[in-house]
């Protein structure tokens, strides 16, 4: 039996949920994230561009074919953006990613792109990694999406199969190849003649996500677009 608003008002008021972007308080039929954080946050609004003029997209320009390239907000050092993904991959606000995935799947299928994909695969974290955090901070924006985009997603569909080697003394070339061998199409038979989103946390220089890409084109998948919480400049 639900409790009474009187009551539900009365323990908000003992134990108020914050922002997890700002860390005021809530008020009721807030999601997590506050009225003011949400019309501030820095909104990249890349997939309203048209595809040429898209600067997400020309990180994979003459690497691979890329069909669609969103990021939802633009990454700021100190700022409400760095806030939420703190509290995403460090502190198990796992919320974070299902709110903002939902809110943006449902804006990217207001903008005519629902129909565009068959899964939604998140860029996989090492198991070791996975054990040690108890969850792969991506799932949770890939069910927010599917959400907003009436889209199934898939918590397994890839495999990280080695860690990563220190990519501090690499060139880009050796970087790209490095990363590119870490990744695996775990159910090929899920990939081949799908068009496939994969979704990270953040797009940096776009090297993990082409490696992903690169891999599911090599399965089969008829197209691979890509999305991010955030994206920050190289
Ligand atoms: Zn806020």
């Amino acid at each position: 039996m639900p409790l009474p608003t009187l009551i539900t008002d009365f323990i908000a008021l003992l134990f108020p949920q914050v922002c997890l972007a700002c860390q005021e308080p809530l008020t009721r039929g807030e999601d997590h994230i506050c009225t003011i954080c949400r019309a501030q946050l820095p909104y990249t609004d890349y997939h309203r561009l048209p595809a040429a003029e898209n600067p997400l997209a020309r990180r994979f320009w003459g690497k691979l074919p890329v069909q669609h390239a969103f990021g939802y907000l633009r990454f700021q050092k100190q700022g409400r953006v760095q806030h939420l993904l703190h509290e995403l991959k460090y502190r198990n606000q796992q919320e974070v990613g299902k709110v903002l995935g939902r809110w943006f799947g449902q804006e990217l299928a207001d903008a005519g792109y629902g129909p565009n994909f068959d899964l939604i695969l998140p860029v996989p974290l090492h198991a070791r990694r996975l054990a040690q955090r108890g969850y792969n901070q991506s799932d949770s924006f890939a069910e927010g999406l599917a959400a907003g985009l009436h889209c199934p997603w898939q918590p397994d569909g890839l495999r990280r199969i080695t860690k990563t080697e220190s990519q501090t003394r690499k060139s880009r070339l050796q970087r790209w190849q490095n990363v590119a061998e870490v990744f695996e199409v775990a159910q090929p038979e899920l990939v081949a003649g799908r068009r496939i989103l994969v979704v990270d946390d953040v797009l940096t220089t776009g090297a993990t996500l082409e490696a992903c890409a690169a891999v599911l084109l090599a399965a089969g998948a008829t197209t691979v677009s890509v999305a991010a919480i955030a994206t920050a400049d190289r």
